[in-house]
């Protein structure tokens, strides 16, 4: 299993490079995002981990360019100062962020929950799913809480499922709006902080302390269902 990391920064390379070697995975490097577009497409990685900050082409244009003909699972590695760009980039399609300095279980979890994504590859959601005591199935649309049936509206039901769907990985703000309202709601991030509270009161055991919806601060939300780690 290869994993293509585009970095310019040779301690970070060299870090990952002892990281993924130590879990089996063939490392691959670019130092350039020009470098980094060529290594995908003559390798077919499993992984790619991006640095945002490259010398010639923007980390976001790479994002773009490979998201033209690749559904590679992409992990974003963000400076403080390009905070703003980690959501463009997890808009335009990367799936999923580390801000520098990071730490090694924490980039593990990341790679094993991408990994698992991209080798199940687009597999349908399955006709029922459950996380703790919730229960969901899909095909009558129903969900359910230690057995009881819970009352979910349709829009707290879609995204439920949004999240469920993209299980494990940071959606942002504005994919959540246009997936569950559509177009033209993309600024109305109140809408989701309302939904999303609701829908923890009615699905986690302490709404205050989420364990399944987590907030992914000024980025968005992301589900997660314990298994994962
Ligand atoms: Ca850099």
């Amino acid at each position: 299993m290869q994993v293509v990391v585009i970095e310019d920064e040779g301690p970070i390379r060299r870090f990952l490079k002892t990281i993924l070697c130590s879990q089996g995975y063939d490392y691959l490097e670019a130092t350039s995002g020009k470098g980094g577009l060529e290594a995908v497409a003559l390798n077919r990685p499993v992984l790619v981990i991006l640095d945002l900050g490259l010398p010639d082409i923007d980390g976001l244009e790479v994002i773009k360019q490979l998201r033209d003909w690749s559904t590679v699972p992409i992990i974003i590695l963000s400076a403080r100062e390009q905070e703003g760009d980690k959501v463009r980039a997890l808009d335009l399609g990367a799936d999923d962020y580390l801000t520098k300095p990071f730490g090694v279980s924490e980039l593990l979890a990341r790679i094993r929950a991408a990994v698992r994504r991209s080798t199940k590859g687009s597999e349908e959601l399955p006709a029922t799913f459950s996380f703790a005591n919730v229960h969901v199935d899909f095909g009558s649309r129903l969900v359910s809480v230690d057995g009881k049936e819970v009352h979910l509206t349709p829009i707290e039901y879609k995204l439920l499922v949004t999240l469920i769907r993209h299980k494990g990985k940071v959606v942002t703000h504005n994919q959540l709006l246009m997936q569950v309202w559509g177009e033209g709601y993309n600024e109305e991030t109140q809408y989701l902080r309302v939904y999303m509270a609701q829908l923890r009161r009615k699905l986690e055991a302490d709404s205050r302390k989420p364990r399944f919806f987590l907030t992914e601060a000024g980025v968005g939300y992301r589900f997660k269902d314990g298994k994962d780690e």
